[in-house]
């Protein structure tokens, strides 16, 4: 099997190897020791403020989504979302769920986010900004500066979504003033599902987490916090993916953040220019390293990941909504390499002919 999937991704050999160890019982110094030292490799690769702080939750991308609404918003927000595909309306159906009042910057799937699409929100009393910074729905790389500048000009607070951009490209919480960033462990940091993550800024600690009262025991933040202190969760923690992202940084802090983000760039650029070579198109919007969405003349997108799935063990993303016969998108994460799209490519090929026939 290989995959070239977002999340799961084709994980590295050595994160399978500690994926098939036993898993340890947790209550221990010594696992508090692993924790503590994922959480200061984490707050390094993202540049996370000195006082930040970090929510371990045992949940997909999606429940960190949510439990960062409910302890840092209320009914009294305003918040503007970028919406721009599955992931951005996301934020919208859990705003609706959590009756927190809140508009939508709906961004086309061909139509890239500017500085413009700001400009009729300013001083119009919102408090926060939710976007995710990569929507993976589409690929599109979201600037960041201009969605910072907002929330500076605006003095909210900025959310981000980073799952499928952190440790892919670069991202940098301190610089642009982000109060939470939210990750989670299939994406960007290429390890099993069932782990993610809030880094909270300092001022969204004191100014929201601290002071709401959330009526929820499971997600409420302040518990997290309190108990990592000394690297420990309230609550039983995905202990065996805990040991594979602290092998996963570590390998990164091994080869630098830097080299990794350059190998995946690489391995991206080179399947955007191989693929020239089919009857394909990609868009022409900023694109995450993390995928290339790759768009189809004919109603064949389903029918090519059949084949390549049934036929030859190799998985791309579908795509869901309405363009869902015509666009797949293919990850270059995790052990990814040129050689592999060589491969990729020379099936998709024979795999867009037999679609055809
Ligand atoms: C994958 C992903 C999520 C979370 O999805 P889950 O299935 O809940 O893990 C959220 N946002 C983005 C941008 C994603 O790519």
């Amino acid at each position: 099997m290989k995959l070239f999937t977002v999340g799961p991704t084709q994980m590295r050999k050595e994160i399978m190897e500690v994926g098939g160890q036993l898993v340890p019982y947790f209550r221990t110094p010594e696992f508090s020791e692993i924790m503590l030292d994922s959480d200061r490799l984490l707050k390094k690769f993202m540049n996370a403020g000195r006082d930040a702080q970090s929510i371990y939750l045992t949940c997909s991308g999606t429940g960190a989504m949510e439990a960062t609404i409910m302890n840092c918003f209320t009914k009294n927000d305003k918040v503007l979302i970028v919406d721009g595909g599955t992931f951005g309306h996301r934020f919208v159906d859990l705003c609706k769920v959590h009756g927190i009042p809140h508009d939508s910057i709906c961004i086309r799937f061909d139509e890239i986010l500017t500085e413009k699409h700001f400009k009729k929100y300013d001083n119009k009393g919102y408090t926060a900004v939710f976007v995710n910074i990569d929507e993976t729905s589409t690929g599109q790389l979201y600037d960041i500066k201009i969605i910072s500048d907002y929330c500076k000009r605006n003095d909210t607070y900025l959310v981000v979504d980073a799952i499928s951009s952190f440790l892919i490209d670069h991202y940098d919480m301190d610089t642009y003033d982000v109060d939470a960033t939210i990750i989670s462990s299939q994406k960007g940091m290429c390890i099993a599902p069932g782990l993610s993550v809030v880094v909270l800024s300092d001022r969204i600690v004191r100014e929201r987490v601290k002071k709401i009262d959330i009526k929820n025991l499971y997600f409420n933040f302040n518990e997290y916090m309190k108990d990592f202190e000394r690297g420990q969760t309230p609550f039983t923690p995905c202990v065996g993916i805990c040991m594979e992202m602290n092998r996963a940084l570590n390998l990164i802090e091994e080869m630098g953040l830097e080299n990794l983000l350059m190998s995946i760039d690489k391995v991206a650029k080179d399947f955007r220019k191989r693929v020239k070579e089919l009857p394909v198109t990609i868009p022409a919007f900023p694109l995450s390293s993390a995928i290339t969405p790759i768009i189809f003349k004919d109603k064949i997108a389903k029918k090519v990941f059949n084949i390549l799935k049934d036929k030859y063990d190799v998985y791309v993303n579908p795509t869901g909504g309405d363009r869902e016969e015509y666009v797949l998108r293919v990850a270059h994460i995790g052990d990814t390499t040129i050689e592999d799209n060589k491969m990729l490519i020379d099936l998709l090929r024979k795999a867009i002919k037999e679609a055809k026939s």
